[in-house]
């Protein structure tokens, strides 16, 4: 992994994030993919969890939030400039003080305004909060990046830190969407989500829709956001560009 990063072997997928409303793509997020020169393209799950073990999920993060950078500044180049992509950051990755800097730097580098970057953590990153962690997290905030609580609804967090953290947005874990149709109480897990993200002032986003079902039942729901095969996989940058294209045809014709 270390020798992946050196020699170029990761990149980045972007899976497109559209508004239920007018199915407008507003962005994406960013997923890391080795591409292994014996194995073929490696996923996230066989190698994140080894790299969380290890100071090596900085560099592999800190790697993601340059490489995005870079392609958002292409892609403002070209035309699409309202583009917002969240990058997912481990919980050892909030506890550097380097960070901040860091992303600031990249900003200043390619011309980004703060808009541009969401950053995802998970509810057990929230769970090992120290004061360094809230700290980065309010610095953060007040820099304009957005910051969203990945599978919302699957950790043990309390309600609390939803209050007292800076949060932009919530996240309905794929594991509510699956059975939508199906299973009354996801529905109503959904929606509680919905509206106790709405109440906060927190933008909500379903991940994982794969049924027009489940995309009819969220936009009744009032869910803002979403993102899942239904509308496309994961994509490599230009496949995320012709994506963008194709999409900006359909929704507005002429
Ligand atoms: P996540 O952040 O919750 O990302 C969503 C995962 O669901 C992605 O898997 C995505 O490909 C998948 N997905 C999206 N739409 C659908 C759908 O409609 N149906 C189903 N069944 N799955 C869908 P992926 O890319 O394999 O990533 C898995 C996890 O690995 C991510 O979960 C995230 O926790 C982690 N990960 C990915 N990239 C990075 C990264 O750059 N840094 C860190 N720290 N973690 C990452
Ligand atoms: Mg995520
Ligand atoms: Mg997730």
């Amino acid at each position: 992994l270390h020798q992946a990063i050196q020699q170029g072997q990761l990149c980045a997928y972007y899976q497109p994030k559209l508004r239920l409303s007018d199915s407008a793509v507003v962005g994406a997020e960013a997923l890391i993919r080795w591409r292994h020169p014996e194995r073929g393209l490696i996923p996230p799950n066989q190698f994140i969890p080894v790299a969380e073990a290890s100071d090596l999920i900085v560099d592999l993060g800190d790697w993601m939030l340059g490489e995005v950078s870079r392609q958002l500044a292409t892609w403002r180049k070209v035309g699409l400039p309202h583009l917002s992509i969240a990058v997912n950051l481990a919980a050892r990755h909030f506890r550097e003080p380097r960070l901040v800097p860091h992303i600031e730097r990249l900003l200043a580098t390619y011309g980004l305004p703060p808009e541009a970057l969401e950053l995802e953590l998970t509810e057990s990153t929230l769970l090992e909060t120290g004061t360094h962690t809230m700290d980065t997290l309010r610095m953060l905030r007040q820099r304009g990046i957005g910051l969203a609580i990945d599978d919302f609804g699957t950790g043990y967090s309390s309600l609390g830190y939803l209050k007292r953290l800076p949060i932009t947005a919530l996240k309905i874990d794929q594991s509510f969407v699956r059975d939508l149709e199906h299973d009354s109480d996801d529905r109503t897990l959904a929606a509680t989500i919905v509206a106790l993200g709405h109440s906060l002032g927190l933008k909500v986003i379903a991940e994982g829709v794969e049924t027009e079902q489940q995309r009819r039942i969220l936009l009744e729901q009032g869910c803002d956001l979403a993102q899942g095969y239904l509308f496309s996989r994961p994509l490599p940058a230009e496949d995320f560009m012709k994506f963008n294209g194709a999409v900006a045809k359909t929704t507005c014709p002429g």
